[in-house]
């Protein structure tokens, strides 16, 4: 049984489904990709992982202008296309239909309340049609979301942190309609704020922070960033028209465990999100795969207990455990700077030496190896990011 299809669940799903087991792909919604909860910005390499057509994009995108809290631009990118904006409910739709398409069986409606270890496997219960819902199976992939409930009541421990993520998508007139942009600072403590051009004239303009880092609530703050930031609201159309709202959690931190007895959790729940950006899409769509070999191992060996299946564990941090933590370190790191640090690290960036090493080595999927370049090549200019780290 694998509990919840969004992108970890159905790529979970469809690669069980492929090596041969039964699977049975269980939604609590009625439709698949609904709400949406995401920006849509997705590299070529995540969409290449999650196996779809180019269906779900709506345009390209090449370059970003990232803002400095002072109004300071940093501007990469050329021709070559970086990134697309898609669209979640094509993407999820698609995503779905492909694990069906592989042999799963989808149960939309199904909300599943409690999964317990049983002897040789679990029982996953839940509520499906208003009756109760009992399934005996091997293996259960837990793949719910940044809400995580099962994945604690199994006593595998919550992620680290959640921030708060809202958007509107509204009128705009983008200053590069292949381009995106992202506020740094005050605006959105403890992340960014983005506007994303998404269908013509519109984009997606959002914010991710720390609850903790304000006394403002997010959907303030994102009224205040399109209200008062310079460069956002000399594009916008009306503030006031909204055509869409997005409104979510995203996790940062890894839970103690991600896997039990006959149990593994994948995807938001399991905290695989880069903590730098934000996304989770790749990450939790990779590591869904290896959850799924682990688990048709384990069913071929017929042992799917917790020493089995702990392979998982062992092979998603192998794989991007690095990525995870020295990310989650950045991400802190960078919550603690003032706005005169985060310009003076801004102008730093933008020098065009570090500009050439951005647009060549630029990799959304793996912001800590840019990270390492950036730093070799500033060398000395390091200082003020040096600074920063010791006197904030
Ligand atoms: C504002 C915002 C913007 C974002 N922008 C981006 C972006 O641009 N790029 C990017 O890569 N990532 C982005 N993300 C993160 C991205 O949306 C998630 O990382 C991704 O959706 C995680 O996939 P998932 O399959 O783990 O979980 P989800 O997509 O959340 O899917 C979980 C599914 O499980 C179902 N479910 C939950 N509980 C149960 C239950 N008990 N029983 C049955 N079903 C259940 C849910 O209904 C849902 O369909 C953003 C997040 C937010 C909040």
């Amino acid at each position: 049984v694998v509990v919840g299809a969004g992108p970890a669940g159905c790529m979970a799903a469809k690669k069980l489904a492929e090596g041969g087991a039964e699977v049975l792909l269980c939604e609590e919604h009625r439709s698949v990709g609904f709400p949406v909860q995401c920006t849509g910005l997705l590299s070529q390499r995540a969409l290449d992982e999650c196996e779809v057509s180019d269906a779900c994009i709506v345009r390209p995108l090449k370059r970003a202008r990232i803002y400095a809290p002072s109004g300071g631009c940093l501007c990469i990118g050329d021709e070559r296309t970086r990134a697309y904006c898609v669209d979640r409910r094509i993407l999820d739709g698609e995503m779905a239909r492909n694990a069906v398409r592989a042999g799963a069986r989808l149960l939309l409606g199904a909300h599943i309340r409690a999964v317990r270890p049983h002897y040789e496997g679990v029982v996953v219960e839940g509520v499906y049609d208003g009756k109760p819902l009992s399934l005996d199976a091997r293996v259960c992939i837990v793949a719910e979301g940044v809400g995580g409930r099962i994945t604690r009541s199994l006593g595998l421990g919550g992620v680290k942190k959640v921030l708060s993520g809202v958007q509107l998508e509204v009128p705009y007139s983008p200053p590069d309609e292949e381009g995106v942009e992202l506020f740094l600072g005050g605006w959105a403590p403890g992340l960014f704020g983005w506007a994303v051009p998404s269908h013509g004239g519109q984009a997606r303009i959002g914010l991710a922070m720390e609850p903790g880092l304000s006394q403002t609530s997010p959907h303030e703050h994102l009224m205040r960033m399109m209200r008062e930031h310079p460069a956002l609201k000399e594009h916008l159309a009306s503030p006031h028209t909204s055509l869409g709202f997005v409104l979510g959690g995203i996790p940062m931190g890894t839970p103690e465990r991600t896997s039990a007895d006959g149990v593994m959790v994948v995807g938001d729940a399991a905290g695989h999100v880069k903590p730098t950006t934000g996304g989770g899409v790749y990450m939790g769509v990779r590591c869904a795969k290896m959850a799924a070999e682990v688990a048709l191992m384990a069913l071929d060996d017929g042992d799917t207990s917790a020493g089995t299946l702990a392979a998982y564990d062992r092979a998603w941090r192998g794989e991007v455990g690095k990525e995870l933590s020295v990310g989650l370190r950045l991400q802190e790191f960078f919550s603690g700077l003032s706005d005169g640090q985060l310009d003076e690290i801004v102008a730093a960036l933008a020098k065009p030496e570090v500009v050439h090493v951005i647009n060549e080595h630029g990799d959304m999927e793996k912001p800590i190896e840019l990270a390492r370049r950036i730093a070799s090549k500033l060398g000395m200019s390091m200082l003020p990011i040096l600074k920063a780290l010791l006197f904030r």
